[in-house]
């Protein structure tokens, strides 16, 4: 089968070209009911940039204009966002990238694909939630992003249909075997047409408060979900034999992992790798900046689930900001299902029940429960933990305007890496400003 790679130039016409070039739409009939399946991971209050991180706006209208111009009429754009993460749900994430708008241009349904319904299958022992609209549409288009991922080294095609699942099964798939269910998850559902979104790749994914965006300008797509995903692989720098869920994929339906197997149109892959770190020291990656020692973050591997990692992650990233040059002695932070061990004179901090429940509490020990804690909650219990009270009643005076503007949606706690994203070659018309964006950045520009 045929993976194309065309270079994205701005328009319309390039997505068209890329579907064209592999076929894309062979098997797909006027009447079908479509499902685009975008890669939005987040839709909180406060703007995050989402460069490399979600599907661009503008990649979903290529589709819905190739869709039109075929005929199709009953199109249906579903996602379910991370929920518990800074308000996180799907509706916002589809008006943050833009998504709606262009949805309501083409006559497209937005579907929030954590209301369910949801048909329960047996992977690898689990029952597992997925979509039912996923599973019973007639023609589903994967649309991931080229990102790099902390955990599995890669987030494309095969990892993106985790958003068609309920919320606690994507929680038990970090607990049961992440890249295992992840290979089984695409036996049951399978894409019809794979096109991965490379206007921009994300090193140290998959979120943009750890990874760094640069401009790609691809779109690489293919009616072979593994194919597509192989190909993806290889430009972000990875053998596709490294990428767990791959190889397994391979074995199970023996399939060859070398690229030279399939048939590619248009650029030439070899020009086109690059060679993106994907593994995170979050302690470092988040305090580099503000100067702060003595305090790490062990990663817990794939034992975390996005919503205790991007609400630690964020609230340690604005506590640096705020709270410069600190020395906390030796403070660790654990979190998912991480097991601690301790030394004398270290002070423990577990972050959500996963931590708590995999840990004895001990004397040096402070915890925080949730599933996952909420945002506010971990930045109060962050300042309260690691600061003396009076830097704490210092920080919560003059930081207390900004938590409220944080939390009205009109102050996005812009974090110092996110400066690179005024670089022109970051472009907000791909995605289309949020209504309070404009606000929020006159806000940041006085805070600086
Ligand atoms: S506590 Fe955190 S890591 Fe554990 S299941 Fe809940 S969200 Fe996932």
């Amino acid at each position: 089968m045929t993976v194309s790679i065309v270079k994205f130039d701005g328009s319309l016409e390039s997505i068209g070209r890329a579907i064209e070039l592999c076929g894309g739409f062979d098997k797909l009939d006027k009447n079908d009911r479509v499902l685009i399946k975008p890669n939005i991971t987040f839709g909180g209050w406060i703007a995050i940039p989402p460069y490399g991180m979600v599907t661009t706006s503008k990649m979903v209208e290529g589709i819905l204009w190739k869709l039109a111009e075929h005929g199709c009429n009953d199109i249906s754009i579903g996602e379910g966002t991370i929920l518990g993460v800074l308000g996180s749900n799907t509706r916002r994430g589809f008006s943050q990238t833009g998504i709606n708008r262009v949805a309501k241009r083409y006559g497209a349904k937005l579907i929030d694909l954590n209301d369910g319904p949801f048909d329960y299958k047996n992977l690898g022992g689990i029952k597992v939630g997925i979509s039912k609209i996923a599973l019973d549409a007639d023609f589903l288009i994967n649309v991931p992003v080229l990102k790099t991922h902390a955990q599995v080294k890669v987030s494309l095609g095969f990892k993106n249909l985790k958003g068609c699942l309920e919320v606690a099964s994507r929680k038990a798939f970090h607990m049961k075997g992440l890249e295992h269910l992840i290979c089984l998850l695409n036996q049951s559902l399978e894409s019809d047409l794979t096109i991965i979104d490379g206007i921009y790749m994300l090193e140290k994914g998959p979120d943009a408060m750890i990874g760094v965006a640069r401009r790609k300008n691809l779109i690489i797509a293919s009616r072979d979900a593994f194919a597509c995903d192989c190909v993806g692989a290889t430009i972000l720098g990875f053998e596709p034999s490294q990428i767990a869920y791959l190889r397994e994929y391979a074995q199970l339906n023996n399939r060859p992992m070398d690229v030279n197997a399939f048939q590619i149109e248009g650029e030439r892959l070899e020009l086109l790798k690059e060679k993106l770190m994907w593994e995170v020291n979050s302690g470092e990656e988040l305090f580099e900046f503000a100067g702060i020692t003595g305090l790490s973050v062990p990663h817990p591997g794939q034992h975390i689930c996005s919503g205790c990692y991007a609400n630690l992650a964020y609230s340690l990233g604005l506590f640096g900001k705020v709270n410069p040059n600190l020395n906390l002695g030796d403070t660790r932070i654990y979190s998912g299902r991480n097991g601690v061990s301790q030394v004398t004179g270290q002070r423990i901090i577990l972050y959500g029940n996963c931590a708590i429940q995999s840990n004895n509490k001990t004397n040096h020990t402070v915890s925080i429960a949730g599933c996952p804690p909420k945002t506010m909650s971990t930045l109060f219990f962050v300042m309260r933990t690691l600061l003396s009270k009076p830097r704490m009643f210092k920080a919560i005076l003059f930081g207390s305007p900004q938590l409220l503007a944080l939390r009205a949606g009109i102050y996005s706690g812009n974090l110092p890496k996110w400066r690179l994203y005024r670089l022109p070659e970051f472009d907000k018309s791909h995605f289309r400003e949020p209504r309070y964006q404009g606000i929020s950045r006159v806000f940041s520009k006085w805070r600086e």
